[in-house]
């Protein structure tokens, strides 16, 4: 398949949407196995929107509710470890079992903020759920409770995930060709 262009940069496939979709299909079954009920999915935006998006049509867990919150980490392709403000989140979550759905944990810097926010509140359980997860950046102790697919420190776009704003169309993955 071939390369494509953002900005300045040369990106090549590497998971293509078919394999996005089975991934996307066994962190639901993981999810719907497990158990949890009448779950509230919180997805990080703006990442995440597609992968929540398709997510969602496979949880059968009766009552499951979803809500957005939106936080940042990254400028450029690499992570600048600050993490800005939370918005969306106005409801109560207590006693609520909470998934967050997270396009890609990297340092962890932006799920280690969640956590802090969500510290006062009386969840009933807290878990969390990522499409892509890449174990040789992620520098902190929580446990990631449903992981798609665990990658190399490569920057990836697509499928939600972005270049500097752009790119979050494509329907396959691509990483940056060196
Ligand atoms: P962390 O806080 O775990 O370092 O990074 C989490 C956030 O950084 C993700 O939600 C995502 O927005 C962004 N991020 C991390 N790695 C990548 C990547 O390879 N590509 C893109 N486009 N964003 C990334
Ligand atoms: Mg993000």
């Amino acid at each position: 398949m071939k390369d494509i262009k953002l900005h300045d940069k040369t990106f090549e496939i590497y998971i293509p949407e078919t394999e996005i979709a089975e991934i996307v299909n066994s962190v639901a079954t993981a999810i719907n196995n497990s158990g949890v009920e009448k779950p509230l999915f919180i997805a990080v935006l703006n990442g995440s929107f597609l992968f929540a998006a398709d997510m969602m049509r496979k949880i059968t867990i009766p009552n499951s509710e979803i809500s957005f919150i939106k936080l940042s980490s990254y400028q450029g392709t690499e992570s600048t470890g600050k993490v800005n403000e939370l918005i969306g989140l106005n409801q109560d979550l207590k006693g609520r079992n909470i998934i967050i759905l997270e396009d890609i944990i990297d340092t962890g810097n932006t799920l280690e903020k969640i956590i802090e926010l969500f510290q006062n509140e009386e969840l009933t359980s807290f878990k969390t759920a990522t499409l892509l997860y890449k174990p040789k950046a992620y520098n902190k102790d929580i446990p990631i409770d449903f992981i798609g697919k665990s990658i190399p420190n490569d920057f990836v776009v697509g499928y939600g995930l972005d270049y500097e704003e752009i790119g979050r169309n494509l329907p396959h993955i691509y990483k940056l060709k060196n």
